[in-house]
This record gives structure tokens, C-alpha cells and sequence, in this order.
């Protein structure tokens, strides 16, 4: 499905509680009826990498939103992932 018209510029808006000494951001695009979360298998910042493959969009716990899938639902290992973040 092609994706909606971009909008200019404002993609690289900062998040909410925007943080310092961390690598390059992550992509949050605005997400849609296609959303999917699922681990990446990968670390960021020592953060396990959660991504969107209905939108793109990543995250990590310490983001202070959270995913949810098209069908409503907080992915489960999102939750997971929540409760070992907050430690
Ligand atoms: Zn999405």
C-alpha cells in the first residue's frame, strides 16, 4: 500500500521527554491500521528493539509512549519489555 502523502519536514519531530547521550533517533512514524509490533532482535543503547512493520516506527522501553498493534492490543512482549524497563 503506498503510503499516505509525507508530510514536510516534521517526521523528525523530537519525542515527548526527548533525551541526551543517546544514539541517533529513532524513527517514529505516525502509525496506522497495518501496525504489527514484534522484537527486532536487536539493541539499541542496550535496549531491546521493537519495531512497527505495518508503520516503520521503533521503540524502546524507556520511550515514553507505547506500541500498540492495529488490533488494539499492547503486544505482549511490549508489556514484557515495559515491566523489565521500569525495573
Ligand atoms: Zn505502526
Amino acid at each position: 500500500m503506498l503510503a499516505d502523502r509525507k508530510q514536510p519536514a516534521r517526521r523528525a519531530a523530537r519525542p515527548l521527554g526527548s533525551v541526551d547521550g543517546m544514539s541517533a533517533p529513532l524513527e517514529i512514524a505516525a502509525c496506522r491500521r497495518l501496525c504489527s509490533w514484534a522484537e527486532t532482535g536487536r539493541l539499541r543503547d542496550g535496549e531491546r528493539l521493537f519495531a512497527c512493520s505495518g508503520c516503520g516506527s521503533e521503540w524502546v522501553a524507556s520511550e515514553p509512549w507505547t506500541p500498540i498493534d492495529h488490533t488494539g492490543v499492547i503486544p505482549p512482549a511490549v508489556q514484557a519489555e515495559r515491566r523489565r524497563g521500569r525495573g
